[in-house]
């Protein structure tokens, strides 16, 4: 199957061509055709799989035939209306999601806009007023502009929730309700949600009519392009290990999971001490340092990303060689996401768990859910031991190693003078890299 063959218009498939995009995904090829044909559709995707495209390309189809009330002959009369509202959890998702409207509906003529919390309104109150087509929004922030006066949804003809499961989660329910209350009852309505669990098929009855359910590959599918690795460690050897092992490891992008926004916090201060730049992304931090802080992480300015669940949920970044579970989640699902950052576009990526004695439960069901048991760390090339003691002089928490001039990932020169990372004797290269994550940029 190729995008030509979906009943796409000539600028989207300009679009599509020109995103290099050469085939549609399974989520895109299901998805397009019923979309298109005004079907509700409730769609089990997850981040990764290409579910933005599936929903923002046939929405941008439709909307481009301007076949409301608002159009007559095709010309509008009267201020733009909003036709479509997409709903996403997270700010991050929301801004993706934006982004994918601009670029694929470039030459549509159609207006888009995304509102979320954490920032200023005034500039979001500016551009609703003047009128969108689509609007991509987090649920709090919506609602404030609703209870402003700002926002009306009564025309909207396409209502879109993106990652139900994660909006249930984070407890948007009685928000959402609160939305569709002012959304005509009379529209297409599109569920997605990386998981269906009981709560979403029952507020997929609720919002869908006659909806056509897609799935795509099981959750579990972007696994077999990760090696999992599994590190034994107790709960208080692991700042020293997180340190140790990216000063020894070659990595591109290492995001680092943690339950708790504190924790992420915490292994941030460690990583810094250890002279690992690294940033952490998480909700108590305000948009401008979540912004600064991706930004950083994608152009390569920060190697470590520490985040937790809910704000890298959504997260498109390219190129993550290793994800690593700083704290194991108890959920095992969790742990597909988390490791869906890696292993992307196919290339091969290594997700690295550190296992302490109370995760071993979650350790069996994450080897359950993924069907492939975690391999022990002492097997990985480049194997460094937890029980690495810092050295505890005049309050310098740095491994012994980075104090020798060793500079670590980058390949700086260290103090003496060394291009550590190019060959420096105090450096350990893995010796045979199974599926080696050759996105190495030790040496950048
Ligand atoms: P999503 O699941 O929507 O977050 O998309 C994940 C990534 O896949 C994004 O970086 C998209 O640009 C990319 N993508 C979407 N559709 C295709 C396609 N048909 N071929 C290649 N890449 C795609």
């Amino acid at each position: 199957m190729t995008f030509d063959d979906l009943r796409l218009s000539k600028p989207l498939l300009d679009a599509v061509h020109s995103a290099g995009y050469e085939t549609p995904t399974p989520i895109q090829a299901k998805a397009i055709p019923l979309i298109l044909d005004g079907q509700d559709v409730l769609a089990c995707a997850q981040t990764g799989t290409g579910k933005t495209a599936a929903f923002a390309l046939p929405i941008l189809q439709r909307l481009s035939a301007r076949t409301s009330a608002q159009y007559k002959n095709g010309r509008r009369s009267g201020a733009r209306k909003i036709r479509t509202l997409v709903l996403a959890p997270t700010r991050e998702l929301a801004q993706q999601i934006a982004d994918s409207f601009g670029t694929y509906g470039r030459s549509s003529g159609l207006r888009h806009t995304v509102v979320y919390g954490g920032v200023n309104k005034n500039a979001q109150v500016r551009i609703l007023r003047s009128g969108v087509d689509i609007l991509v929004a987090t649920p709090g922030r919506l609602l404030d502009h609703m209870n402003d006066g700002v926002i009306k949804l009564d025309s909207v003809e396409i209502l879109v929730l993106d990652e139900g499961d994660r909006m249930l989660d984070m407890g948007f329910l009685p928000d959402i309700r609160r939305i569709l209350r002012q959304v005509p009852e009379r529209r297409q309505t599109l569920l997605l949600s990386a998981t269906i669990p009981p709560p979403i098929r029952e507020l997929a009855q609720t919002i869908l009519k006659n909806p056509v359910s897609v799935a795509v590959a099981r959750v579990s599918a972007p696994t077999e392009l990760v090696d999992h690795w599994a590190y034994r460690v107790e709960k208080k050897e692991k700042p020293a290990l997180l340190c140790n092992f990216l000063e020894h490891t070659p990595y591109s992008r290492a995001l680092v999971f943690t339950r708790t926004k504190h924790g992420a916090d915490k292994v941030v201060k460690h990583l810094t001490q250890a002279g690992v730049p690294a940033a952490a992304i998480h909700g108590n931090k305000s948009q401008n340092a979540r912004t600064r802080a991706l930004d950083g992480f994608k152009s390569g300015k920060t190697a470590v990303l520490v985040a937790t669940d809910i704000a890298a949920r959504g997260l498109d970044i390219e190129d993550i060689s290793h994800v690593i579970n700083y704290d194991l989640t108890t959920e095992p699902e969790t742990y597909v996401h988390r490791i869906g950052r890696t292993g992307r576009a196919g290339a091969t990526g290594t997700a690295l768990s550190f296992v302490s004695s109370e995760d071993r439960e979650s350790l069996r069901d994450i080897e359950r859910l993924i069907r492939t048991p975690l391999q022990p760390a002492a097997d990985l090339p480049g194997y460094v031991a937890p029980k690495v003691i810092f050295e505890k002089t005049n309050g310098d928490t740095r491994p012994a190693s980075r104090k020798n001039g060793n500079a670590g990932r980058n390949g700086d020169a260290g103090r003496n003078g060394h291009r550590s990372a190019t060959g420096s004797g105090n450096r350990r290269r893995p010796r045979n890299r199974r599926r080696g994550t050759s996105s190495t940029v030790a040496s950048r």
